[in-house]
């Protein structure tokens, strides 16, 4: 069985636990050790694929089509563990399942309640994620002190009470602030936040203190005291520049040694080999040229609904040598002021995935600007489909050409269900998770995948290129350069005489890593790289 992490936090929310979690993950399989990381959010929705982006930031999709919160994102980006639907539950999902056995008669007439239905629910969701690995990490979500969370926490105070010493160990990530009036590190509110954890029966076993400043060693002693951690288990997690820095910070403290200790997980080696994220260091420090690379949405001061497009992009920014600035362009601005004024900084411009009217007319122009000005392009998802209305409106003539989720007038609806779809269940349409594709020899897309035939990519969409202005596309000169195995999709196209002018119709960011940037965003910031030499040499 594997040994447990449970990560927790106090004090206030976006502390980075889900960081903190990928990269005690990372530490642990820098040691040897096979890990899986699991997060349990206390909220009520079954998962958060209907939510908006003001609520919960990006959705990220796994393999298998579930749709999750986006730390997932971080444990994939630090970790080899490839995340499934079981890797995230919710409370929602947790009360459903038991409401579920109860109407089907499974409690035999017992009255059913949080405590032990709830609890030995969530207790079966923690196990089922140990699929013989080394070490299981668990996050569990929201702030000790919330109502919700009571369940959950309860549950792991059950779940370490259940197994033998040495299985099972309590992670706390609280915030020590820097009070600059008084020039000093406060402890109370961490002691404040794990007394509320022992109160109901969890006592830590490491803090880890995210702060401005080091800890000393005076200021380590006194948490030790109040919240009876041993000093050497009270951890700086101190502000970094680059979150792909997280492992080495940590393991400087020497985390990775007493979780190693603690779990007596003697298969660990003793030294990490952290040359990985050393590398990534390196390179984030070291001066390159910059590139802007503008990315046009409407969730512009959400920059959490595009967690794994800005970490893509950085990918593929440590690959070229190249610091990636992002810009956040409004497409409802381009639509009042026109593309020029907010796009000619821009050495790259990437139209990310998206739902809803809103803003896609300047979505179109930004795609117009950069095929007719040749920069850089990358269109995922919506991005993609907006580049087949631009060109079909403005190559093709078919002037009013739009996508059907936008227009039910259209004459022309060059992106639209496919037959099988129109009539379903909203819900039911979407296409979600890993699908094969194929590429096109000789094409751009293949030549950046590295020369194979194949791909497999993540998909969140419910939308396609409609098939009966294939002929005409191509016609006019653009390439379909992947397609869905029997051809019936289009999945990428591009336009041949550009520098890189590219439209996929899944989500490459899902699967780009620090050490292994996926292949498209790779080729779009070398393009973009191109595009700042020329235009600053
Ligand atoms: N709204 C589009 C569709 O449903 C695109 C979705 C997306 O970009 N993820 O097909």
């Amino acid at each position: 069985m594997a040994k447990y992490i449970f990560v927790t936090g106090g004090v206030l929310s976006s502390l980075g636990k889900g960081l903190a979690s990928a990269s005690i993950g990372a530490l642990l399989e820098a040691r040897g050790l096979r890990v899986n990381i699991q997060k349990l959010d206390p909220y009520l929705n079954i998962d958060p694929g209907t939510m908006s982006p003001f609520q919960h930031g990006e959705v990220f999709v796994t393999d298998d089509g579930a749709e999750t919160d986006l730390d997932l994102g971080h444990y994939e980006r630090f970790t080899h563990a490839r995340m499934k639907k079981e890797n995230n539950y919710t409370a929602g999902r947790i009360y459903y399942n038991v409401i579920t056995k109860e109407r089907v008669g499974d409690y035999l007439g017992g009255t059913v309640q949080v405590i032990p239905h709830i609890t030995d629910e969530i207790k079966r969701c923690i196990r089922h994620v140990d699929n013989g690995e080394d070490v299981v990490i668990c996050e569990i979500g929201g702030t000790v002190g919330d109502i919700e969370s009571l369940p959950f926490l309860e549950a792991i105070r059950q779940f370490r009470f259940d197994h033998e010493p040495g299985h099972v160990i309590h992670i706390h990530v609280t915030l020590v602030p820097y009070i600059k009036t008084s020039e000093e590190l406060k402890t109370k509110p961490t002691q404040h936040s794990v007394m509320k954890l022992r109160e109901i029966g969890i006592q830590p076993d490491i803090l880890l203190c995210r702060t401005e400043m080091p800890l000393e060693e005076d200021v380590k002693r006194k948490i030790s005291l109040f919240c009876n951690v041993p000093p050497s288990a009270v951890i700086t997690a101190i502000d970094v520049d680059c979150i792909y820095e997280v492992p080495l910070r940590f393991n400087e403290e020497g985390l990775d040694r007493i979780v190693v200790d603690l779990l007596k997980l003697e298969k660990a080696l003793q030294t990490p080999d952290l040359s990985v994220w050393e590398e990534i260091s390196r390179k984030e420090k070291e001066p390159k040229i910059s590139s802007n690379i503008a990315i046009v949405g409407k969730y512009v001061d959400l920059k959490e609904s595009y967690k794994s497009l800005s970490e893509a992009l950085s990918h593929a920014g440590f690959g070229n040598d190249v610091q990636v600035n992002l810009q956040y362009v409004d497409s409802e601005e381009i639509e009042k002021r026109g593309s020029a004024p907010l796009l000619s900084q821009a050495h790259g411009i990437l139209i990310p995935g998206g739902f809803g009217e809103r803003g896609i007319e300047g979505k179109i122009a930004a795609v117009q600007y950069a095929r007719e000005r040749l920069v850089p392009f990358l269109g995922i998802c919506l991005g993609m489909q907006c580049a087949i209305v631009e060109y079909s409106r403005n190559i093709c003539g078919l002037e009013a050409a739009n996508s059907s989720e936008f227009s039910n007038e259209t004459p022309h609806p060059v992106v639209a269900l496919m037959p099988d779809q129109e009539g379903v269940d909203m819900g039911g349409t979407m296409r979600l998770g890993a699908y094969p594709g194929i590429l096109r020899p000789g094409s751009l897309a293949a030549e950046i995948y590295g020369g194979v035939s194949q791909f497999e990519e993540r998909h969140r969409h419910r939308y396609e290129v409609n098939n009966a202005y294939r002929e005409d596309l191509e016609e006019n000169g653009l390439h379909f350069s992947g397609l869905s195995p029997d051809e019936s999709l289009v999945e990428m196209i591009e336009l041949p005489g550009h520098p890189y002018f590219i439209g996929c119709q899944f989500h490459p960011e899902f699967k780009s890593a620090p050490y292994a940037p996926h292949p498209l965003f790779h080729g779009f910031i070398a393009a973009a790289k191109k595009a700042s030499g020329e235009l600053f040499p």
